[in-house]
């Protein structure tokens, strides 16, 4: 049963999902007063995939101090206590952790990853035994990012496990 990580049956899910949360208001310096059961987006990183700073960069960019997580983005349904996260970046524990301060009655409820870049899918070692140990995680990816992670260590591990 290797269904949960489906490439295939929820992809109309998958691109309703996209085009709904283009349409969120996003939580966070631009507030946008929304009712308090209505859905809505939080940014969570807006790096690269190396994020900032990044490594080997010696540039003012990265020794300034300034730190930037991986582009990400959380889709939140307080109505049903859940939440989406939309690319597992090398920054999910901090994601995670922002997000049990942002929305703490919420779960994460499913991974969608849009591309294979790192930045985008090496997050999800975390859902392994050696941190999480999530149980049957619903993750969401192309046909060939579904294939690689089922034939590729350390991911297909998480796929035999039952973590994703
Ligand atoms: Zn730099
Ligand atoms: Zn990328």
């Amino acid at each position: 049963m290797s269904g949960l990580l489906s490439s295939r049956g929820p992809g109309w899910f998958a691109r309703l999902g996209l085009f709904a949360f283009m349409l969120l208001p996003a939580r966070g310096t631009h507030a946008v007063a929304a009712s308090a059961k209505a859905p809505y987006t939080v940014v969570l990183g807006i790096a690269q995939d190396g994020g900032l700073p990044q490594a080997g960069c010696r540039k003012a960019c990265c020794t300034s101090g300034r730190h930037e997580n991986v582009a990400s983005l959380a889709l939140v349904d307080p109505g049903s206590r859940r939440w989406w996260l939309f690319d597992a970046t090398p920054d999910f524990r901090a994601q995670l952790a922002r997000m049990a301060r942002e929305a703490p009655a919420c779960s994460l409820a499913g991974v969608f990853l849009t591309h294979a870049h790192i930045g985008h899918y090496t997050g999800l070692m975390h859902l392994g035994r050696e941190a999480m140990g999530a149980r049957g995680m619903p993750v969401w990816a192309m046909p060939r990012m579904h294939d690689f992670l089922i034939a590729n260590g350390p991911w297909s591990q998480l796929v035999q496990l039952g973590n994703i």
